[in-house]
């Protein structure tokens, strides 16, 4: 019954990782159709214009490249190696994408620490949880609103988020001015398969592989949301030096929140 048990635990893992991937390859592959449909629209137009356009299409691919070797270096078993990362580099980085995926009706507002904790974690995953996190605050803004990233550094207490070891984190939140949740939301949002949006729009998968990820990086990851206000979505990952072994967790429905 035990290696039963384990068996049907490890199937789940696939189907969520499976779909994870999906959900990312999907953003990916909107960002080049994005970028090409924009340069064959301004042919005509300003030949800078068509290569800034062309540029974010093969970005969009070189990422969907690298998801593809992640893959394949899973299926042999290959671990994905934690590295040193800089979150003020990572997000910066991450303006151009973020901007293009937003529009330009979402300001994008950042309060990065200079003295921010280095955190130990895959940085293409981080980089994928964020940006599901900013589609997730563009579908709750319909269009017109703010998008704040933050990076504080925070002591927490054992338990004090969710189920977190006592320890220094760094907090990383997206935060927007959307719709907010209800506490039913709220409480199920990192179901695998969860989705209050329309067939063909939303998978469900997006926070799910967000709590699997802060969970597998020895974090956390807290939901604050009010009806009609907004929502923040807080990771809370190890500090470098405190960074501990994988941590493997079943995936329970958890919407955590703050104290
Ligand atoms: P999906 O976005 O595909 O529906 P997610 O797992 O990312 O899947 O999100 C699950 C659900 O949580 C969403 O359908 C939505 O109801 C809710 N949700 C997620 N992010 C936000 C947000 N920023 N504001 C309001 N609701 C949200």
């Amino acid at each position: 019954a035990e290696a039963q048990l384990r068996q049907v635990q490890k199937m789940e893992a696939v189907g969520q990782l499976t779909g994870g991937i999906a959900h990312d390859f999907n953003n990916m592959l909107a960002v080049v159709v994005g970028g090409i449909d924009l340069a064959k629209r301004r042919l005509s137009g300003p030949r800078k214009e068509v290569l800034h356009h062309l540029t974010n299409a093969m970005e969009g691919a070189t990422r969907a490249a690298a998801l593809t070797r992640r893959l394949l270096s899973f299926a042999r078993s290959e671990p994905l190696l934690p590295e040193r990362v800089d979150s003020r580099e990572l997000v910066s980085g991450m303006s151009e994408l973020l901007d293009r995926t937003l529009g330009e009706r979402i300001k994008v507002q950042t309060r990065l620490g200079t003295d921010a904790w280095p955190i130990f974690v895959d940085s293409h995953q981080l980089e994928n949880a964020i940006l599901n996190l900013a589609v997730n605050a563009r579908d709750a803004m319909e269009g017109t609103g703010t998008l704040s990233i933050s990076t504080e550094n925070v002591t927490l207490a054992a338990n004090q988020v969710g189920d977190v070891r006592a320890g220094e984190y760094l907090k990383l939140s997206v935060g927007d001015t959307g719709c907010g949740m209800t506490e039913e939301v709220r409480e199920r949002a990192f179901e695998p398969f969860f989705t209050t949006k329309p067939v063909g729009k939303g998978t469900g998968l997006g926070l799910s592989q967000i709590f699997g990820f802060a969970h597998q990086s020895g974090g956390e990851v807290g939901i604050e949301s009010e009806l009609g206000k907004g929502t923040t979505v807080s990771l809370y990952l190890p500090r470098t030096e405190a960074a501990a072994p994988v941590r493997l967790h079943s995936q329970t429905a958890g919407g955590q929140s703050e104290p």
